[in-house]
């Protein structure tokens, strides 16, 4: 094969379905694949309040259940906050970070989501970190200067084998939710990028072996060109990851 690193298709449903909702969408994409074998890792990323009955309801050694957040702190007196010990211990084996939706409207810096990064590490929790530009930026031609410091500024002080533990998800913000996808080669051109960073600072097994997702506006007519580029590993889908039939359609670009 091509490559040693996995293909992974995560589901980030954000803030949608009610608990009876998210489990009739996650026990129907485990019935779709139930006599299928996927040729990537399939994740669903839900709110907390899903993760442990998704993860009782469906085989998690086909799905990954994904949390889409966890506290910066260990435990204690953080009113209204989820531990990554807590996400853990329902069987979640994902938790994204650093999405440009919690960066932007709740504030997470890159010192804040690298403490993320080491609790959920600790935890045993593998983070689908996020990075990418605003529109401005990319306008401005900023767009590797701005995913380089969002590296830097929240995992380059991993350890070489911690850092490997990490999926990447590279997210244009002008692309989520808008319809507007990164064409084929912007994707691969940055992705690219990312991993020629990630050379530099963990060398080349390291990065040979880093997972990096595309997401932003993702969907099953656009997901095989996409995932055709040699440094496009799968992606991280908001708006088609809302029916297992459309979710579907995109785990089976890598068909
Ligand atoms: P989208 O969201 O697929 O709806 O554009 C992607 C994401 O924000 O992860």
């Amino acid at each position: 094969n091509r490559k040693m690193r996995k293909n992974i298709v995560a589901g980030n449903w954000k803030m949608n379905k009610t608990l009876a909702e998210g489990l009739a969408l996650a026990k129907e994409l485990n019935e779709v694949l139930a006599n299928e074998k996927p040729n990537c890792d399939v994740v669903i990323g839900t709110p907390f309040i899903h993760l442990a009955s998704v993860a009782a309801a469906i085989d998690t050694n086909k799905i990954g259940v994904a949390a889409q957040n966890c506290a910066d702190k260990e435990s204690g007196a953080y009113t209204g906050e989820v531990s990554a010990a807590m996400v853990a211990s329902t069987g979640a084996k994902y938790v994204i970070l650093g999405h440009s939706e919690r960066r932007a409207y709740y504030h997470e810096t890159a010192e804040i989501l690298k403490d993320k990064v080491v609790l959920a590490l600790a935890n045993g929790l593998t983070p689908i970190f996020c990075i990418g530009e605003v529109l401005e930026e990319r306008e401005a031609g900023k767009q590797n200067e701005v995913v380089y410091s969002q590296l830097a500024g929240s995992l380059f002080d991993l350890s070489a084998e911690d850092f490997s533990k990490i999926v990447l998800a590279y997210e244009p913000v002008w692309a989520i939710g808008t319809g507007k996808t990164a064409t084929a080669e912007q994707a691969q051109e940055i992705h690219a990028y990312i991993r020629s960073t990630i050379v530099q600072k963990y060398g080349k097994e390291v990065a040979d072996n880093t997972s990096i997702l595309y997401g932003g506006s993702c969907k099953a007519s656009n997901a095989k060109e996409l995932f055709a580029n040699p440094d496009v590993d799968g992606g991280l889908i908001g708006g088609a990851s809302l029916k297992a039939d459309d979710f579907k359609g995109i785990i089976d670009a890598f068909n």
